[in-house]
């Protein structure tokens, strides 16, 4: 039994309303938070010294696309489909599948070192007969990050290429689940990519593969008004609507976007439980919308943030995504209070476990839970003072000022630099293979 102690930090648990603990301690036991106080801390076999900083749940990045990392700050400016259609498939199509290796391996570094240790990796392809899915998966989990890989897919309707058969869809899907079953710190889901590129029997084969091996879902749910367009061409119905005609609503089916719904749409999520991931940069970057997060938190939606990809964000920076939560809101309804830094924060690491179905083990920092913990240090000129520690954690604090993290206990970050993959290397390797790749899209 290994434990280590994290002293000398401001803790900030995550429990709703709780007071940070100052020179507060975290005692960790193997891969789990043995207990949590102030004052004088027990023994451990290793000691983290947290002075000047503040101690917080690791982040959930419960929506990215690390496979699409090659195409980063490519085809700016432009609306969500023309960005996709014109810059961002191209270079999909180009990779290899070597690539997708570097690509998650890249995505972890930077996810680590921001504060992010789970990411739900929204995973599409074009070169799935590569086995493509299981090389990313292990690529994530070699990097020590903890990760849901959902293997995303479209039957009917999407760019050429990213079409599959749909017994290839579930047979694929199966045998990822079998590699990486949903025990361990790397799972797997599944899911429809987009609303509109699915048929009804291919929804209904997930919804049932979901539930009968328990993984969850995640889909991109009524982003833009042109694919709220697109489902109604095709089924009559709006977005939410055809989900619940085909039962792909529920708590493991995670809503992604959720920024064009009707207020019919959010009682049927209400209703169905399913959570909701808000990727308030993405929306803004595309120009896709404002999702209604408060209007979604009256209806008791669980709600989970997500950065989006690093190639709709530019970047995976869960602070700025906190911010950006907040701000948005208090724009749009031109009230200070709408969304406050408290809720932003437990949307970032418990409302996005309560999403991927660990709210239960993840998310905060309480004896029995998973030790992913970040310290963030709180010394820098744009820090300083701290009045009011969650405050300048959301509305101050930067990716950048991670100093170290923990996933499951074990030591990934240390005074920044990441220790389970050669940084240098892999950014180096992404950036010459990037160019080789774009000049063949
Ligand atoms: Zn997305």
């Amino acid at each position: 039994m290994a434990t280590t102690v994290v002293v000398n930090g401001t803790i900030l648990t995550g429990e709703n309303g709780a007071v940070p603990l100052e020179r507060g301690w975290l005692l960790i036991e193997d891969e789990l938070i043995e207990a949590v106080g102030d004052g004088d801390p027990p023994d451990a076999e290793s000691v983290i010294d947290a002075a000047g900083m503040l101690v917080v749940p690791g982040f959930v990045n419960a929506h990215t696309h690390l496979c699409m990392i090659y195409g980063r700050s490519l085809g700016s400016d432009r609306g969500l489909l023309q960005w996709l259609g014109d810059e961002q498939i191209p270079i999909m199509r180009a990779l290899e599948p070597h690539d997708y290796e570097l690509s998650m391996r890249l995505g972890a570094v930077e996810n680590l070192k921001a504060g992010n240790t789970t990411v739900c990796e929204v995973f599409f392809s074009p070169h799935y007969d590569a086995s493509v899915d299981q090389i990313s998966a292990a690529a994530l989990d070699a990097s020590g990050i903890r990760s849901v890989l959902f293997r995303c897919t479209n039957d009917e309707a999407f760019f050429e290429g990213f079409v599959e058969d749909r017994r290839d869809i579930v047979r694929r899907l199966e045998d990822l689940h079998a590699r990486w079953p949903n025990a361990g710190r790397t799972r797997v889901g599944g899911g429809p990519l987009v609303p509109w590129g699915s048929s009804a029997g291919s929804f209904r084969d997930l919804v049932a593969l979901s539930s009968d091996r328990r993984f969850p879902l995640h889909l991109h749910t009524a982003e833009t008004p042109e694919y709220n367009d697109l489902v109604r061409e095709r089924t009559g119905r709006t977005n939410v609507e055809m989900l619940a005609d085909v039962g792909a609503l529920g708590p493991s089916v995670m809503l992604n976007h959720g920024v064009h719904l009707s207020e019919r749409d959010i009682a049927l999520i209400a209703e169905a439980g399913s959570p909701v991931i808000h990727d308030p940069t993405s929306n803004m970057l595309l120009g896709s919308g404002v999702a209604p997060i408060p209007q979604l938190r009256s209806a008791e939606v669980v709600i989970g943030l997500g950065c989006d990809g690093p190639a709709c964000n530019n970047g995976q920076d869960m602070f700025e995504n906190m911010k950006y939560a907040a701000l948005l809101q208090k724009v749009v309804a031109r009230q200070a209070d709408v969304l406050v830094a408290e809720e932003v924060f437990r949307m970032a690491t418990a409302g996005g476990a309560a999403a991927i179905g660990l709210g239960d083990r993840l998310g905060r920092l309480v004896p029995g839970f998973l030790a992913d913990v970040v310290l963030v240090d709180a010394s820098g000129p744009h820090m300083t003072p701290m009045h009011d520690p969650l405050a300048s954690l959301v509305y101050s604090a930067r990716g950048s000022d991670v100093d170290t993290v923990l996933v499951g206990g074990k030591v990934v970050v240390r005074h920044g630099e990441v220790q389970t993959v050669d940084e240098e290397r892999v950014v180096r390797d992404v950036a010459e293979r990037a160019r080789v790749v774009r000049g063949r899209a």
